[in-house]
């Protein structure tokens, strides 16, 4: 899954969108203000991590901007300890979340991941129809007919995409768009290569092409028919 990270300092960054690739999001970095309004404008992402002190505008502002213009990406604040009355700012606005530096990685992952799940419709952490194809969004598992699969970061983010509103198609710009980071290689047959993984592990028919538009699941999927 796609992460914004909106942090000015290099060496808090370089370290967070490390650790966090070496997890499995792809992180895109951007280290002002006005940068990260509009990559939140243009990207799909999973969570923004915002740090509040930033050059030019700051993240107050962001986030500010950010929710007045209608966007419910979750958005985790990161603050220093003393910036008390920013945090309780950041939260009025609209913040889902916050955490103080220095803070644990295994902490910053476990509350990326809830304010994901809230998003995602209320504590409920499996999304998709009993006995169909589902997907749990705490674990990063499929359930095909309620057994339990693993599943590599890039084939959760691009189901978790296509489940989250069953029915919908999503174009191939729109899908790497949820998978991949900026810069990151991906080959002009990556998503295809991805794709075609996915049906093997879950059915031929579990992910429909409809040509020249892009890829759906079904309502219900699994077992579906041809
Ligand atoms: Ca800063």
């Amino acid at each position: 899954m796609r992460v914004l990270l909106v942090e000015d300092d290099e060496m808090l960054g370089q370290g967070l969108h490390e650790a966090l690739s070496r997890k499995g999001w792809s992180v895109d970095w951007v280290k002002e203000g006005a940068l990260a309004l509009s990559a939140i404008a243009d990207g799909d992402y999973a969570c923004v991590l915002l740090d509040l002190g930033l050059p030019g505008m700051d993240g107050i502002e962001v986030l500010r901007r950010v929710r007045q213009g209608g966007n419910k990406t979750p958005l985790l604040v990161l603050t220093a300890r003393d910036a008390l009355d920013q945090r309780i700012d950041g939260l009025d606005l609209g913040a889902d979340d916050y955490l103080v530096k220095p803070y644990a990685l295994s902490e910053l992952l476990a509350r990326m991941r809830a304010v994901i799940r809230r998003r995602d419709g209320a504590a409920q952490s499996v999304i998709g129809e009993d006995g169909a194809l589902q997907l749990d969004l705490g674990t990063r598992e499929v359930l095909i007919q309620g057994v339990r699969s693993q599943l590599s970061a890039r084939e959760f983010a691009l189901l978790h995409a296509l489940m989250e509103r069953p029915g919908t198609i999503l174009s191939r710009e729109q899908l790497e768009n949820r998978i991949y980071g900026w810069g990151e290689e991906v080959g002009p047959n990556a998503l295809d290569v991805l794709i075609h993984g996915m049906r093997r592990k879950l059915g031929a028919q579990a992910i429909r092409n409809v040509r020249g538009l892009g890829w759906r699941v079904e309502p219900r999927s699994a077992g579906g028919t041809a």
